[in-house]
């Protein structure tokens, strides 16, 4: 079967650890097979953020504005532990929190809903989505706030203070924050609107365990404008998996997450794409070609999300994160499939529904 060509630009941020290791195999699994892609990839791995000063990080959000779709795997931010672990110059900012200042948007997560994975988590709190039958989505502003703060270690006695100098010429505004008697630590941070964008961060984590695991978590950025959106995968990099992976030891981790940002943001290119469909009825080209084109990646979008993702999990193939919830913590072996094999089953799946698609 030849491959559909897609028209237009689509950036792509990879990134790191056992996310990336997933990220490849999706590609060559279930996107490229089907589809011609113009990808600008930047690589967003820790070890090119460091040699390029986090300059990458920057060009890929800009790239993002300009194409208006982009797709990101999960990207360590590090810490201390990770400054010594790759020897980086610098203990670089948030991948995720430099994008979304840039695309100044709304992130918006919602869980990924398959009939046999149980919706509870213990304890009263969640006990109510033993009911829930349709996914609850979250949106949470994606500026400024913790992720943009400034942050000090206090040293000593002394006295915190908070100035705002108005650009017009009128007096600064200063406020006391606190009389410190010895050593601490101090955090000042800021917002468009009366609103904690952290907070909506640590619901929607609760809210994807709730529903079953952050692997079923999708989200995306969409930019104030409307214009752009960065799908992402929004769980860990899940080093412990990855340190399974590079001893050569057997992982089961769940891509579902990855599947749907990648076609999360085939879906946006799309619809970007019916836009110009009215340009070309007015135009030269091709428009039965076009058309043709556009069904098919329309098609190949939704069979990889349902066929291949959630019907492969109701048939019983999952990963082991889904295949605990169902048959608790000491789930035996045959229960569940490797990383590869799950992405294996859910490429036959997609090849199967592709060569015969449902009238
Ligand atoms: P971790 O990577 O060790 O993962 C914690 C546990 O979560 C795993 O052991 C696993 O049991 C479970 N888990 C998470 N996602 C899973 C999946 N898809 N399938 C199966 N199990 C899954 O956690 P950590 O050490 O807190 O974070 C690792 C790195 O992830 C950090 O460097 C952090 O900066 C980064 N991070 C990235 C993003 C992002 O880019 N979206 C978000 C948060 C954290």
């Amino acid at each position: 079967m030849d491959r559909i060509k897609g028209q237009n630009p689509i950036v792509e941020m990879d990134g790191d650890e056992m996310v990336r290791i997933m990220w490849r195999m999706i590609k060559e699994k279930l996107i490229f097979p089907y589809l011609e892609l113009d990808i600008k990839y930047f690589d967003l791995g820790i070890l090119n953020r460091d040699a390029t000063d986090d300059r990458v990080t920057v060009e890929s959000a800009e790239a993002a504005l300009k194409y208006n779709v982009a797709v990101k795997c999960a990207t360590i931010t590090p810490d201390e532990t990770r400054v010594k672990e790759f020897g980086l110059k610098a203990m670089w900012k948030s991948p995720n929190g430099t994008i979304r200042n840039i695309l100044d948007g709304t992130v918006f997560r919602e869980p990924i809903m398959c009939k046999n994975i149980p919706r509870i988590v213990p304890g009263k709190s969640f006990s109510i989505l033993m009911q829930v039958e349709k996914p609850i989505c979250i949106g949470r502003p994606a500026f400024g706030d913790q992720h943009r703060a400034s942050d000090t270690l206090i040293k000593g006695p002394g006295r915190l203070k908070m100035v705002f100098v108005p650009d017009n010429g009128e007096a600064p505004v200063e406020l006391d924050v606190y009389d410190f008697k010895g050593p601490g630590v101090a955090l000042a941070m800021y917002n468009v609107w009366a609103c904690k964008n952290y907070d909506g961060d640590v619901q929607s984590d609760l809210l994807a365990q709730g529903f079953g695991s952050l692997g079923l978590l999708t989200s995306v950025l969409l930019s104030s404008d409307g214009k752009t959106l960065e799908a992402e995968v929004a769980h860990v990099t899940v080093t412990r998996h990855f340190r399974l992976y590079q001893n050569g030891q057997e992982t089961s981790t769940n891509s579902i997450a990855s599947i749907f940002a990648w076609t999360r943001g085939l879906e946006q290119r799309q619809s970007h794409l019916e836009m110009q469909l009215c340009q070309l009825i007015f135009g030269s080209g091709s428009l039965l070609d076009y058309c043709l084109s556009q069904h098919f990646i329309r098609f190949t979008v939704l069979a990889i999300k349902s066929a291949a993702c959630i019907e492969t999990v109701e048939s019983g193939k999952m990963t082991k994160d889904l295949a605990i919830l169902i048959h608790g913590p000491k789930v035996s072996r045959e229960y569940y499939l490797n990383t590869e094999d799950f992405i294996d089953a859910v490429a036959q799946n997609l090849e199967r529904k592709v060569r015969a698609p449902a009238v």
